[in-house]
């Protein structure tokens, strides 16, 4: 598993729409303390276990369900349904401490399945996270929708600072995510749109690159 430093180039992160972006995935984690979700054994299984903050998944299990719905315990140490040895990469790439962070993830194995399964927060592409976050603070703003994951979003945009000429661009070029598709009652809404994503702006590829340059690695924050 490969875990931290960034590949050398990171304008791998910056996928080719039809091209490059059918492996890996972005994943948007929550930063908690490790005590709250790690177990006193697991500092042997991750390197931020004795950092202030951690970052894990959205997934919570509360008397047999788990709020996305599974009666499956979701993993303790990620956050979600696939543990730290389904991941075979794992890099901070847009950074929002000490709210959240917009992980790049790649599975062993089936990326498709997790990337629509429920309660997820992956996308293939950094605009479709972009997107989906934005939707999500709407949502928690406009709509009261007060899951974490509305809140986590609506904190990390804002910590974000994007440019509002690349927020109208998000919102005006890149099709609507899976917020926006379930509020339109589609039955799809957790499969990837079939409408054309369009590659980056350089405006906003220029925003990411200065982005990634400052994401700390895990267990970094202080
Ligand atoms: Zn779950």
């Amino acid at each position: 598993m490969s875990i931290g430093n960034p590949f050398g180039d990171h304008e791998g992160y910056l996928k080719t729409i039809n091209n490059t972006d059918n492996k890996g995935m972005f994943i948007t984690a929550i930063f908690d303390d490790p005590k709250t979700f790690m177990n006193g054994y697991d500092f042997k299984n991750r390197c931020d276990y004795n950092s202030r903050k951690a970052a894990h998944g959205f997934h919570k299990f509360a008397n047999g369900i788990c709020n996305c719905g599974l009666t499956v315990e979701p993993n303790n140490l990620t956050g979600n349904h696939f543990s730290l040895e389904d991941i075979s990469a794992l890099f901070n790439v847009v950074d929002a401490y000490p709210a959240g962070a917009i992980l790049y993830i790649e599975l062993n194995n089936d990326e498709d399945f997790y990337l629509t399964q429920r309660g997820n927060t992956l996308t293939r592409t950094l605009q479709e996270q972009l997107r989906f976050l934005i939707e999500w603070k709407y949502a928690h703003e406009h709509l009261d929708n007060n899951e974490q994951i509305a809140v986590t979003a609506t904190e990390i945009i804002n910590l974000l600072a994007i440019p509002q000429s690349i927020q109208n661009w998000i919102l005006s070029d890149v099709p609507n995510e899976k917020v926006n598709r379930f509020l339109e009652g589609r039955t799809d809404a957790l499969q990837r749109t079939q409408e054309a994503i369009p590659d980056l702006t350089e405006e906003l590829k220029e925003w990411l690159l200065n982005q990634f340059k400052q994401a700390k690695n895990f267990g970094e924050h202080e």
